[in-house]
């Protein structure tokens, strides 16, 4: 769906002031399409009539309505709390239901007065009763809920389910009539689909559960036929450039490299590595996704591959995400490749500009062959003068443009693509049948399992304990935070504040050292110099450790506020321990109130090391929707069950995307690509 006014911000509802925008801001919405794609967490079935007798033989919710006996104050909290004794009126069956912080409302609940009653019934030895359960009365009321399907969003504290509704229905009933839809009508008509507005209608005010079923049903199918869309429509022929000079040297190179190792290659780093040399050796251009966990030895690999063009005297791009990760690949390709005598390049925003003039004209002159750095390797100055393979590390953390620009510095270059955030294989296989992607699944030898442990607020003095005892044996330690400073709206943990807090209070006798990244380049890289050196015990940071640092000594790493990180980034953080020959530690701190999903996502973790059952139950935690990594675009509310039976649906989609691409003239399609910002954001570029 789209139009114009979509991207209006939610102020343009009369209801909506500077604190309630503050408020939904908070869950993630800003403007009406944030708003109309907000969808209901689940629903109470007000509509159907449940008997008490059925609420509790079912172990559903009952709806039905009760006649008050009479109300008594119960407790001695300064009658505070409320018991109501009702019957059902349809069967006289009594049932009693405390109210507690409800004393006041006594006149409300007089005898004879009725209600409609909404709740789980639970059965003790001497009555029924209702534990909490939405009361409502009796009358007859364009506003009642009785005997409607009632949508429950996420709330907030100022910021009810019940608002949060009645926004999201004035905003469709001012907008629905703007809405283009973006599935062509003969599919719409085909697959008998509702429309775009009837869809958002029945989803969030279904009439009836067919109708919920059918709109969730319509939904998904748009958002996956606007993914496929992107993703193909980013997509280009794969390229043929003839036979490479094949000489016979050409693997010369890497074969001394691999013996020269001071560790064998894991199986699945050598296979990776064969099916890379034979990409680049064929007449198609490589592009391939080298998927692999933290620590599970992709560095090499690339590094190793490097080694074909290299020796043809081409040249080669390392490009990462960060400065940190930058410095740190550069390190050890130092290492790697001065003993083969090649010379590697340095390149990130942070050179001065007479290094970079320098680094500039090298590179045009084909002086510097390999060249690692940061994005300012596709900056517009720059001219290479044979690039002829690209490697992007954390692939992930790249737009398309950007993975766009680089590929344009070279005359088809080979690309290959990194990441430790693995995209999962049903979905890469329904998604990106025609990418290439190699896997390393298996670990170097000798890695210990790294062990995680989950622990509430109230004991995180144990945890330091623990971590303390670790730094007695010599090791080192993390500290992760999810926010830089202490903030005023939310009461997260901060990494500024709890690294005073542990030096001063914890681990007085310590050296301890921050980084986040509004911190000075320089003081940063002190930071991480002095922590891989162990002239600092713990680096304080905020998630920028999620990529980079590489400390064999560090065995604990305690991620406070765990909660607020998505479920690839705990792991890429988990994965900056166990580097090493010791025994190490994740500690995931996480306080009590915890959304489903925030829940969902420390289990995991606890559950599972693996990379890839990760990206799997991530992709069930947050569904299809926000695959594209936008938040709440679409199905994201929806947890999908049936992964198989979605699949299906993909494939049948895909095809049809196919179709309509073909036909570059049809008027539905130059529409929806007009609309560039749908555009962008791609997951891979295939
Ligand atoms: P990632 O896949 O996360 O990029 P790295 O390439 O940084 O992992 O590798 C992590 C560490 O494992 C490095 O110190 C590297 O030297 C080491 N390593 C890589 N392959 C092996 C191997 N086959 N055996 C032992 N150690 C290895
Ligand atoms: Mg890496």
């Amino acid at each position: 769906m789209f139009l114009f006014q979509l991207n209006q911000t939610i102020s343009s509802l009369k209801n909506i002031g500077p604190a309630k925008l503050t408020l939904f801001e908070g869950l993630g919405i800003t403007t009406i399409y944030d708003l109309l794609t907000f969808y209901p967490r689940k629903y109470k079935n007000k509509k159907e009539l449940v008997s008490v007798k059925e609420s509790l033989q079912k172990k559903i919710p009952s709806n039905t309505k009760i006649c008050i006996i009479k109300s008594e104050f119960i407790g001695n909290r300064y009658k505070k709390d409320l018991k109501l004794f009702a019957v059902e009126t349809s069967s006289n069956t009594p049932i009693a239901i405390p109210l507690f912080g409800r004393g006041f409302l006594q006149d409300k609940y007089m005898a004879g007065a009725e209600f409609y009653l909404y709740g789980q019934a639970t059965q003790n030895n001497f009555e029924i009763s209702f534990s909490s359960c939405d009361l409502e009365p009796a009358i007859v009321s364009d506003k009642s809920e009785f005997g409607h399907i009632v949508p429950v969003y996420h709330q907030k504290k100022g910021l009810t389910s019940k608002y949060v509704a009645k926004t999201i229905s004035r905003a469709w009933s001012m907008y629905a009539q703007y809405l283009i839809d973006e599935l062509p009508d003969y599919l719409i008509e085909r697959d008998n689909l509702l429309s775009i507005s009837q869809a958002l209608k029945h989803i969030h005010f279904p009439s009836s559960f067919d109708l919920l079923e059918k709109a969730r049903e319509s939904l998904k199918v748009r958002e996956i036929f606007l993914l496929y869309l992107k993703i193909q429509y980013n997509s280009r022929p794969v390229a043929i450039r003839g036979l490479v000079d094949m000489r016979s040297s050409t693997l010369d190179l890497q074969k001394k490299a691999i013996a020269g190792l001071e560790f064998e290659l894991t199986e699945d780093q050598k296979s990776s590595l064969a099916q890379i040399n034979s990409d680049m050796l064929s007449e198609r251009v490589m592009y391939r996704l080298l998927q692999g966990d933290v620590g599970a030895g992709k560095t090499v690999v690339a590094f190793l591959s490097a080694l074909l063009p290299l020796s043809l005297n081409q040249q080669v791009a390392l490009v990462v995400p960060t400065e940190l990760l930058a410095r740190q690949h550069y390190q050890s390709a130092r290492a790697f490749f001065s003993k083969l005598g090649i010379e590697v390049g340095f390149l990130t925003g942070s050179n001065s500009s007479s290094s970079r003039d320098e680094i500039f004209s090298k590179i045009e002159k084909n002086e510097i062959n390999l060249i690692i750095g940061t994005h300012a390797l596709f900056g517009d100055r720059l001219k290479y003068a044979n690039l002829k393979y690209v490697i992007i590390d954390e692939q992930q953390k790249f737009g398309v443009e950007q993975r766009d620009a680089i590929q344009k510095k070279g005359e088809n270059p080979d690309i290959l693509l990194m990441s430790a955030t693995p995209i999962p294989r049903t979905l890469a296989l329904a998604f990106y049948s025609d990418l290439n992607i190699s896997e390393i699944r298996q670990k170097p030898e000798g890695r210990l399992t790294i062990k995680t442990h989950l622990a509430l607020h109230e004991n995180s003095h144990k945890v330091y304990d623990f971590v303390e005892q670790q730094l007695q044996l010599g090791r080192q330690a993390y500290f992760v935070y999810p926010l830089i400073r202490d903030s005023a709206a939310k009461s997260l943990k901060s990494a500024s504040t709890m690294f005073s807090h542990l030096q001063s209070a914890v681990f007085p006798g310590r050296r301890l050292a921050l980084v986040h990244s509004e911190l000075p380049e320089e003081e940063k890289e002190l930071a991480m110099e002095e922590f891989s050196q162990g002239k600092v015990d713990i680096l304080v940071a905020t998630s920028v450790l999620e990529v980079g640092i590489d400390n064999k000594n560090a065995s604990c790493i305690v991620i406070e506020d765990a909660q607020q990180f998505g479920l690839s980034s705990l792991h890429q953080l988990r994965g900056r321990v166990g580097r090493g020959k010791y025994q190490s530690y994740a500690f995931l701190i996480y306080s009590e109130d915890l959304t489903d999903s925030g829940k969902q996502r420390i289990l995991a973790m606890k559950e599972s090391c693996d990379g890839f059952k990760l990206a799997e139950e991530d992709l069930k935690i947050r569904g299809f929707g926000e695959i594209d990594g936008k938040k709440q675009s679409g199905l994201s509310s929806f947890t999908l069950t049936d992964l198989q039976k979605d699949i299906k649906m993909l494939r049948i989609i895909k095809e049809e995307v196919s179709a309509l691409l073909e036909n570059t003239n049809d008027k539905h399609l130059e529409l929806l690509l007009s609309n560039k910002e749908y555009f962008s954001n791609v997951l891979v570029t295939y």
